[in-house]
């Protein structure tokens, strides 16, 4: 390890210190909580969930407000078995009451602000206080050291960033490199600087890269296409679905482990990838934050698929209980290879806004995206664009390998198949898919309401 990577854990381990309890110390803890007997584990979330629910009872209006509406006090939340007696809150809410949603004395106690823009762009002002932020961060540090990542060492990381305005300072430099973090802005990567970004790469030192699954993705077809020899450990791509077929890419060109991981603006961390399981799973942080799936039927439960609900256990200068984040899947029940005893999540979907309504009205994965495209040669990018029930939009991006007499009925098969024989499929040619004001790449983009609850 460097001087400087010697230095800034060094650095942490002081400030952890100055803390009473901070980072070092949490992420410590979290290191062995892994693999602590599960009932342990329960009765650690319980107890965090019992604070924050009395906390959010007591301090924050808009919360005493809706328990009151469902007629819920906080002594009737013993612990996980009675999170769904709690409303749910939607992003409406959080929206329209965020002010009456925080700690009324959250401004006087030391609070991290944050502004989260999501893919909506219509942002959402958080506060997070210390004992969040610290949980938050060490998840964070725990769920890359499965990946070989240590606090300290020298990492690439491809984001949007403050579009190079705050990192070109020279104190927002340095502190970047006394972290060891190289910054790379992801949306100004293209065609045109990706062999600069390959060469700041390989400059760096660094054997990581932490960033946008659609900007790692870029960079490593650049780097299959100029015969760049970059060898690294680990990817930690996230934001983003991640196709199998980008995964593979990013392995063949930096010969790495790919390691997606997954959190929200409002919960930053939920999901890291287990670095030993052979099918890819994500281990929830069970100790910082719970996850719970709403089934179609409306009943939310620990395990199962649907619509995610997110709570926050550290944070108690905004409560987020049941959050309805915008995303989906499948959590399940601890039991992997690795010995750890956090849960799983086996299927992360797309945001359920960015599902596809088939003709008959259900509802299908935007992942039949990657899986249709798979099959089809010469597309550099695509997006699906549905603008009514039993209508589909392919925009694609072609290479010279593209064939329509071939593709174009062969997509039209798979998409009739999936939407129903009647939808009327389209096609876009187009040179370019802009990506989302917030820098990411979308697989759907739906115009169509989803139908009312
Ligand atoms: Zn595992």
């Amino acid at each position: 390890m460097s001087l400087r990577a010697r230095l800034y854990r060094w650095h942490w381990e002081a400030r952890s210190r100055a803390a009473g309890f901070g980072m070092l110390q949490a992420l410590r803890l979290l290191e062995e909580s892994e693999r602590w007997e599960r009932g342990r584990i329960e009765a650690l979330r319980d107890a965090k969930l019992r604070r924050v629910v009395e906390h959010a009872y007591q301090a924050s209006p808009h919360y005493r407000v809706m328990m009151d509406a469902h007629g819920v006090k906080p002594a009737d939340v013993r612990g996980l078995a009675d999170l769904a007696r709690l409303p749910v809150l939607t992003k409406d809410t959080l929206r329209t009451h965020a002010q009456a949603l925080r700690f009324r004395d959250a401004d006087a106690v030391g609070v991290e602000m944050g502004v989260t823009g999501g893919t909506t762009g219509n942002p959402i002002k958080l506060v997070r206080d210390l004992p969040g932020t610290v949980w938050q961060r060490a998840s964070y540090w725990r769920g890359f050291g499965w990946g070989g990542l240590r606090l300290g060492e020298p990492f690439v990381q491809v984001f949007g960033g403050t579009l190079g305005v705050a990192s070109a300072r020279p104190w927002n430099r340095a502190k970047n490199w006394f972290s060891g973090k190289h910054f790379l802005a992801a949306f100004e990567l293209g065609a045109g600087n990706a062999a600069a970004y390959l060469d700041a790469l390989a400059r760096s030192g660094a054997r990581f890269i932490v960033g946008y699954t659609s900007a790692v993705y870029l960079l490593a077809r650049h780097a299959l296409r100029a015969g760049a020899r970059v060898r690294l450990e680990s990817l930690f791509p996230t934001a983003e679905l991640l196709p199998p077929e980008w995964a593979e890419a990013m392995t063949e060109a930096f010969g790495a482990r790919v390691l997606p991981y997954y959190g929200c603006g409002e919960v930053q961390s939920l999901g890291y990838s287990c670095p030993e399981a052979a099918a890819p799973v994500y281990h929830t942080c069970d100790e910082h934050s719970v996850i719970e799936v709403e089934t179609p039927g409306g009943a939310a439960k620990l395990t199962g698929e649907g619509a995610f609900l997110v709570t926050d256990l550290d944070n108690h200068a905004m409560p987020l209980l049941r959050y309805r984040n915008g995303d989906a899947g499948v959590v399940e029940p601890p039991g992997c290879v690795c010995g750890r005893t956090l849960g799983r999540i086996t299927r992360l979907d797309g945001r359920v806004n960015d599902v596809l309504y088939t003709s008959a009205g259900d509802t299908i994965s935007g992942a039949i995206g990657p899986h249709a495209f798979r099959l089809i040669e010469g597309v550099e990018q695509y997006q699906l664009v549905q603008r009514r029930v039993g209508q589909l939009t392919l925009r694609i991006v072609r290479l010279p390998a593209y064939a329509p007499a071939v593709a174009e009925p062969k997509l039209e098969t798979i998409f009739k198949k999936h939407l129903g024989a009647a939808a009327e499929i389209d096609f876009d040619y187009v040179a370019d898919i802009p990506r989302t004001a917030a820098g990411k790449a979308r697989f759907v983009i739906s115009e169509v309401a989803p139908p009312k609850a």
